[in-house]
């Protein structure tokens, strides 16, 4: 298979602050990847490099086997990109600003177009300086999917929709997977990345320190189980990779290794039980591993 994204080694600086230092990510064409991140850690310089808009000062960069400085130009043709503040043209409609920016690609299919100005619910023939943050997000999301592209680059690309909104994007997303389309989703939203990624990189200060499918990634969280059994409690809280064990009106709950599932499930089932429930570990709990016992979305307020 080959990747519609490859990047080593980013390094970019402004000024004093290393936003890119050393960054590597590897989208697979035909995949939704989710890329991760605190606000500062250096999501959007990396899509502004893959995009062309910014030249990294050491490393390598390719997105659909083109250099994206060198190659600007063709790329664009084949990329859809949603930035997560979008900046209109004061005086143009939505519609005009709409086919301006699908003219860049070829124009927009039609009935595509008007389908999504019905979903998004956007009207589109008010001017660029009369919409809010909100209907300026849908004015580029429409843009973006009004006509097919092999690539959508979107960046924090739902900041200022409502959950309805939120899932009509999703919705829009799953589509263009579905017609083999490879997406790069830049958010701090976990479960919209949750819900939408094969496979995600986290990046922490213009590194990325995870990468993987979100399965793999879930290897190295703990599942939280809660299970009414015979076992005894003293044993359970022995066995390899269960932690902090505690008894709550007749049920046993802790958390277990991910990678020691299989043993402690064993363990249980060997003396009996009679209700068992197992939530997984969420992205939000690796977040958390990186970031200390701070939220992504807590960091920016700090
Ligand atoms: P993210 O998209 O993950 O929120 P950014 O890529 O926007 O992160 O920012 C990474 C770092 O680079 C931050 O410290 C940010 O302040 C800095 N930065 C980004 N763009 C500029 C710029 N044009 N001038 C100066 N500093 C910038």
């Amino acid at each position: 298979m080959t990747n519609a994204i490859e990047a080593d080694g980013l390094v970019k600086t402004f000024g004093r602050t290393r936003a890119l230092d050393g960054l590597d990510i590897t989208v697979a064409e035909g995949e939704v990847h989710g890329f991760l991140g605190p606000n500062g850690a250096g999501k959007s310089t990396t899509i502004r490099v893959l995009l062309g808009l910014l030249r990294a000062r050491d490393g390598r960069a390719s997105v659909l086997g083109r250099d994206p400085w060198r190659d600007a130009v063709a790329i664009h043709r084949d990329v859809a990109y949603v930035p997560g503040d979008v900046a209109l043209w004061p005086n143009l409609s939505g519609g005009e600003t709409i086919d301006l920016l699908t003219g860049m690609r070829g124009g927009a299919d039609p009935a595509l177009r008007a389908r999504l100005l019905d979903d998004f619910e956007l009207d589109p023939r008010k001017k660029g300086r009369g919409y809010s943050k909100g209907n300026r997000q849908k004015v580029a999301l429409v843009a973006a999917f009004a006509r097919p592209a092999r690539l959508y680059i979107l960046d924090e690309p739902t900041s200022g929709l409502d959950p309805v909104m939120e899932s009509v994007f999703q919705a829009e997303v799953r589509r263009v997977a579905a017609d083999g389309a490879t997406v790069l989703l830049s958010s701090h939203i976990l479960s919209e990345v949750e819900q939408l990624c094969e496979r995600v990189t986290i990046v922490r200060a213009g590194k990325a320190v995870e990468s993987g499918t979100l399965a793999e990634l879930r290897h190295l969280t703990r599942t939280s189980i809660r299970v009414t059994t015979a076992a005894d409690a003293a044993a359970i809280a022995h066995l390899d990779g269960v932690h902090d064990l505690q008894q709550e009106a007749g049920a046993l709950v802790f958390d277990v290794d991910t990678d020691r599932l299989q043993g402690v499930l064993g363990t249980l089932t060997a003396a009996g039980v009679s209700t068992l429930t197992a939530t997984p570990p969420s992205l939000e709990e690796l977040f958390l591993r990186h970031y200390g016992d701070r939220l992504p979305q807590q960091e920016e307020a700090v």
